[in-house]
């Protein structure tokens, strides 16, 4: 059985080409998320969602800017210690777990993600790396 670096780095390695920070892909921000992100902009968190965030059913995701990245997106991810739950399970999604196509689907605007990885394999790490968080 690989180390779980192993293991990560057989099933993604990531290219650092800012695809999924761009486009409408709905970066949902948990309750934690918005209090962190607050706290480390120095905002207040209802400002922040006003405005920062949209609403997608009801639920804050991250906005867009003009240039059709996150807002938060600066050439890189000017909030990374304190960005989404889901920006740092990216490509490890529950998804995975309810359909394993959607690894293929993601693959499709994400170039890190080892298409050719064993279904098996992929499930088995979204599935312990969920266990632990
Ligand atoms: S799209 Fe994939 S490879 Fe590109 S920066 Fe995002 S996670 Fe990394
Ligand atoms: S928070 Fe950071 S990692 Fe997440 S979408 Fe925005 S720029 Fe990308």
């Amino acid at each position: 059985m690989p180390s779980d670096q192993m293991a990560s780095d057989m099933l993604f390695e990531c290219r650092r080409c800012g695809d999924c920070c761009k486009g409408y892909g709905g970066t949902y921000v948990t309750r934690e998320d918005i209090e962190a992100i607050s706290r480390y902009i120095g905002a207040d968190p209802g400002e922040f969602v006003t405005e920062y965030c949209q609403l997608s059913a009801n639920k804050p995701i991250l906005a867009q800017g003009s240039n059709g990245y996150c807002i938060f997106w600066d050439k890189l991810c000017t909030i990374h210690p304190v960005k989404p739950l889901m920006c740092k399970r990216w490509p490890f999604l529950k998804s995975i777990l309810a359909d394993s196509k959607n690894w293929q689907t993601m693959a499709d605007s994400c170039p890190g993600i080892h298409t050719d990885a064993p279904t098996r394999m992929v499930k088995k790490y979204v599935e312990k790396i969920l266990s632990k968080k």
